[in-house]
């Protein structure tokens, strides 16, 4: 595990999203439209949400129609307008127009589950915390670190084999090494240099 976590380390020594933000709000924004949605169809929605709806209270006052719209090439943009001026209502009214710093305050909001707040929480307050996706669960279990369906059983074995302050590096290194090496289809274990050391779970 030692040697996993530092070629990871190595590999992406910037924890990263492919998303664009610039303040938690905005982050808390992206991560809810990019449920079955690319990253790069949400970058170009949030463009012109956040330049018309920079603030939560913006988006509270917002007609959820006008949301819709700027939305519209989103899945699920019925379900996700709804949700986001639902929750920029409650940041205005409990949280002074902030995002709340915690997993329970986080997942009570509209539309918010446990790896959408993780990864806020970690991305935008440096909080250690592991955000579980399909990447994570993935290449978790090829590398013999998870065999748990379940996400929340992924993020406490992860939790137990890597040292805290290296939650963030090390899973934000794992989706990035999902999407550009170990593929779910077609992992290119030949050209991956976590190879020597990978005892390639179920990869035939
Ligand atoms: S060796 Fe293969 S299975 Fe293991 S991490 Fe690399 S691409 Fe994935």
């Amino acid at each position: 595990m030692k040697e996993l976590v530092e070629r990871i380390k190595k590999l992406y020594p910037e924890p990263t999203v492919e998303l664009n933000f610039s303040n938690p709000f905005e982050l808390l924004v992206a991560l809810i439209l990019s449920a079955r949605c690319t990253d790069k169809r949400t970058n170009i929605i949030t463009k012109e949400l956040f330049k018309r709806y920079p603030t939560p209270k913006d988006l509270a006052e917002a007609p959820v129609e006008e949301i819709d719209k700027i939305i519209s090439s989103c899945s699920m943009h019925n379900t996700k307008s709804k949700n986001l001026k639902a929750l920029s209502e409650i940041l205005v009214r409990d949280f002074n127009g902030e995002v709340p710093k915690s997993l329970e305050e986080l997942t009570k909001l509209p539309g918010v589950g446990r790896k959408t707040a993780n990864i806020l929480l970690s991305m935008a307050y440096g909080i250690p915390a592991i955000g579980v996706d399909t990447h994570v669960k993935r290449l978790a279990y090829r590398l013999g670190i998870s065999k748990s369906e379940n996400p929340e059983g992924i993020e406490e074995d992860i939790k137990k084999a890597v040292p805290k302050e290296d939650w963030i590096v090390f899973y934000t290194g794992l989706i990035l090494h999902g999407r550009r090496v170990c593929k779910a289809r077609k992992p290119n274990c030949d050209g991956c240099p976590l190879n020597d050391i990978c005892p390639k779970i179920g990869v035939k």
